[in-house]
């Protein structure tokens, strides 16, 4: 869906007006961080401006890509390659979350997504929460999709499988991935949680590269 009553070469410098976020991202090459700052621009436009839009605002791929960001970010900041992002029903994303193990003094359970999990239900109650979505660049393990079923977190989206996490950390001291499909855990809850996944997945793989056998 999509309107075309504004005018986004005004704000963001593009020069075509009336398609979706992702075809004026590719045609003017931006990056995802850049495509979710269009999609902000945009809606502070239209509601600036009384008009009417909608920018995509449930797309996977632009925000699966802000929690790569958020992962890319972790690592360079001494942590575990991931990372976690929640995204409520109008597209504006609450909460960013890295990993925690070195920055919570090796915290084995602070993953991206319960830590995220945690903040989000200290913020919201279960009710909203079921509208949003958590993004994360791998699948949440049995812990963290338990995390975000206690939060009442309605939705996920997630870049690499376990299986594949398996098979490039091995069993290491710091990670030794929990393969048990989210799936499966979801599956015995009382309340429905909506996943997609893998999605993306080479690119959520390529961010663990060379980083579980480094040292
Ligand atoms: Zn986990």
């Amino acid at each position: 869906m999509r309107t075309t009553s504004y005018r986004p070469s005004l704000f963001t410098g593009c020069d075509i007006a009336g398609l979706t976020v992702n075809e004026i991202s590719k045609k003017n090459g931006l990056g995802a961080f850049d495509k979710v700052l269009l999609v902000k621009t945009w809606e502070w436009t239209a509601k600036s401006q009384n008009m009417q839009t909608n920018p995509d605002k449930r797309d996977d791929e632009l925000y699966l890509r802000r929690a790569f960001d958020v992962a890319r970010s972790s690592r360079e900041n001494g942590d575990h390659p991931f990372g976690a992002i929640l995204v409520d029903a109008e597209g504006a994303i609450l909460l960013e979350q890295t990993n925690g193990f070195s920055a919570h003094c090796g915290d084995m359970t602070a993953h991206a997504e319960r830590l995220l999990a945690t903040r989000a239900s200290q913020a919201y109650r279960p009710a909203f929460l079921a509208s949003c979505t958590l993004y994360s660049s791998a699948e949440p393990c049995a812990m963290c999709a338990g995390a975000m079923y206690w939060a009442g977190i309605g939705r996920l989206v997630y870049g690499q499988s376990e299986k594949s996490l398996k098979a490039q950390t091995g069993a290491h001291d710091e990670n030794p991935t929990l393969d048990l499909p989210c799936r499966a855990v979801f599956a015995s809850g009382q309340r429905p949680v909506e996943v997609v996944g893998p999605l993306l997945e080479d690119e959520a793989a390529s961010l663990q590269a060379g980083f579980w056998t480094a040292g």
